[in-house]
């Protein structure tokens, strides 16, 4: 069992061809090393490559140079590895729309081959305030609840490295003091932290 330095980026570089035949240099050798335990943020302007990092990380974009290491596994060889070690937490909404949130979370750990889910899901719900959203469809849910959702989605494995993008995105005062107390919660159990922000966001 690898274990290693939680994030380990060695001159990691993405490029995209566009249709026109022009090159989007969208990650440019970046390294960076998050320690197991860690709470990192990476920080920069709209384009500066954050999700395109992540995308690589979850192994859903390919790198086009580089080192790229989750606990030791490399996303591109071991995918089924580096998936269950991740839980992310996207900008945009992933809700299967035709089920309840409670099937959503149910779905997602089936996905993921959670053996023995319900306990989880229930502590999960409890802590993220959802008792009473679990019966309604994701469509009903405000704009707060469905980003609990999507953080609850994230966690059903009990990922070892939870990824936020853009967490503060949309979401009130309170909320973002509240979801930064679980969050803080959940690293002080051992889980990593990475999350990328905005410059003037706090
Ligand atoms: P951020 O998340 O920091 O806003 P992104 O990773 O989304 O940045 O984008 C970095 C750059 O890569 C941007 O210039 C963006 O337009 C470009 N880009 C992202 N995805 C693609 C893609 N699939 N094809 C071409 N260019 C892309």
């Amino acid at each position: 069992m690898k274990t290693d330095h939680a994030v380990e980026l060695k001159n990691l570089t993405k490029t995209y061809s566009t249709k026109n035949g022009n090159k989007v240099h969208a990650v440019e050798s970046l390294s960076l090393t998050i320690e197991q335990g860690e709470i990192f943020a990476l920080l920069g302007p709209n384009g500066a490559g954050k999700s395109t990092t992540i995308g690589m990380m979850a192994g859903s974009v390919v790198r086009s140079d580089g080192v790229l290491k989750i606990f030791g596994w490399d996303p591109e060889v071991d995918y089924l590895k580096t998936r269950t070690l991740i839980g992310v937490v996207p900008q945009e909404l992933n809700f299967d729309p035709f089920v309840n949130a409670r099937k959503n979370l149910e779905y997602q750990s089936g996905f993921m081959g959670v053996a023995q889910k319900d306990r989880w899901i229930d502590e999960l719900v409890k802590k993220l305030g959802l008792e009473n959203q679990m019966n309604k469809n994701t469509r009903q849910l405000s704009g707060g609840m469905k980003r609990r959702l999507l953080i609850a989605k994230a966690l059903v494995h009990q990922p070892k490295l939870l990824i936020l993008d853009e967490p503060t995105a949309g979401v009130d005062i309170e909320l973002r003091h509240k979801l930064w107390e679980f969050v803080k919660e959940l690293n002080q159990k051992g889980t990593t932290i990475l999350l990328t922000t905005l410059p003037g966001r706090s």
